[in-house]
């Protein structure tokens, strides 16, 4: 059986640099390297409207957003199904099959769910489709029979539960479903990228983000205020590593080439956090440095989407072949799930004989 690929974003907003080095840089460099039989990237609107109800319009308008990051970034449609989960209908009724394969004590134990319902504040009033998002994770998963979901570090439960899911499934009703297995970044700090405010995570909704299309201008204002180490004021003071996403952002994207581009007083990283630790080395400089690492990797990016900005209806057109694909995929699917449930009542012509024969026999 060839390796499948699943992976997704919610259209809450324009992609970041969390999303490039969580999942999407990956995405392109897998979908590349010719080892996966199919890829399917999701844009995520029926989970995105699990906690905006009340606002459709803003999940409706970052589709094109999400689309035009995924081309920008170099995610090929030639290679790569893009699709829109709501416009594959198959996967709601999955997630309704496997609602009853989980407890309301499982989904507590969720750590990401329970960290989102803290910061969006929920308190009791937790939609009940937010609650349950991760078992249409994994209907999304299982519904491409997907081997593989490249993802950021706060995905791991989700996947955990997606494989709990299909054991459960197939031990119940007979091997059908596919077990999936989440592929982190190797890079640790990729896994969770925080957030310009020093924030655990660099997320949509906590607004400490800098976006893959910010204008070159918008990264130089994020960068040069962004969080570094409060007790280091002056120059010569000695400053802090730990928990300065400046550092933490420099270990995430720059390399020695950079450093020889750029800053060609230092060799290297170390060298330069060797020298901030010991004193003597301002924050005006580091933010300077990364400002143009950053700069130098999402120029071609922007370059890339201003073209595709002028194609809007050339975009709809890749999402729209996209969906049918995915249906098709997923309708597959779902035939083999109602199949191993035995709900399949029209075309089980065993059960129509047999129960015909129990009645005319009791007559
Ligand atoms: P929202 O705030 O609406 O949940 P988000 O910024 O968390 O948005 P998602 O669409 O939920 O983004 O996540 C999509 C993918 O990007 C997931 O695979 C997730 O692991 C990854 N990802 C998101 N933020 C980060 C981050 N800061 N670091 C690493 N990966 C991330
Ligand atoms: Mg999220």
């Amino acid at each position: 059986m060839g390796k499948i690929i699943l992976t997704g974003d919610r259209p809450t907003g324009k992609l970041h640099l969390g999303h490039f080095v969580g999942s999407l840089c990956q995405r392109v460099q897998l979908q590349n390297s010719g080892e996966f039989e199919k890829i399917f990237i999701m844009i995520a609107d029926a989970q995105a409207l699990t906690d905006n109800a009340d606002n459709p319009e803003k999940v409706r308008q970052n589709i094109i957003e999400v689309a035009l990051d995924y081309l920008s970034c170099g995610i090929d449609p030639a290679k790569s199904t893009i699709f829109i989960q709501s416009m594959v209908p198959e996967l709601t009724e999955l997630a309704f099959y496997y609602m009853n394969l989980v407890t309301v004590a499982r989904l507590e134990r969720n750590p990401t769910v329970k960290s989102e319902i803290v910061m969006r504040e929920f308190g009791k009033s937790i939609p009940v489709g937010f609650y349950t998002y991760p078992i249409s994770q994994a209907s999304d998963i299982t519904a491409f029979r997907a081997t593989t979901v490249p993802a950021g570090a706060d995905q791991e439960p989700m996947i955990e539960q997606t494989r709990e899911i299909v054991h459960k499934f197939n031990s119940i009703y007979g091997p059908t479903l596919v077990e999936p297995e989440i592929l982190l970044p190797s890079n640790c700090v990729c896994q969770r990228l925080p957030g310009t405010d020093g924030k655990a995570k660099m997320s949509k909704s906590l607004g400490n983000c800098i976006y893959l299309s910010d204008s070159a201008e918008d990264l130089r204002k994020k960068v040069m205020s962004m969080y570094t180490d409060p007790n280091h004021i002056r120059v010569e003071d000695p400053g802090s590593i730990e928990g300065n996403c400046v550092f933490t952002y420099l270990d995430a994207f720059s390399t020695p080439d950079h450093f020889a581009q750029f800053l060609p007083d230092y060799a290297s990283l170390d060298e330069l956090k060797a020298h901030y630790k010991s004193g003597g080395l301002g924050d005006v400089k580091v933010k300077k440095f990364l400002y143009a690492v950053l700069q130098e990797m999402l120029e071609p990016i922007r370059a890339r989407r201003k073209e595709y900005e002028q194609d809007i209806e050339g975009v709809y057109d890749i999402l729209k072949k996209g969906c049918e694909v995915a249906r098709a995929e997923a309708a597959e699917t779902l035939n083999m799930v109602r199949n191993s449930m035995k709900i399949n009542y029209f075309d089980d012509m065993d059960l129509i004989r047999k129960q015909s024969e129990m009645y005319k026999a009791a007559k």
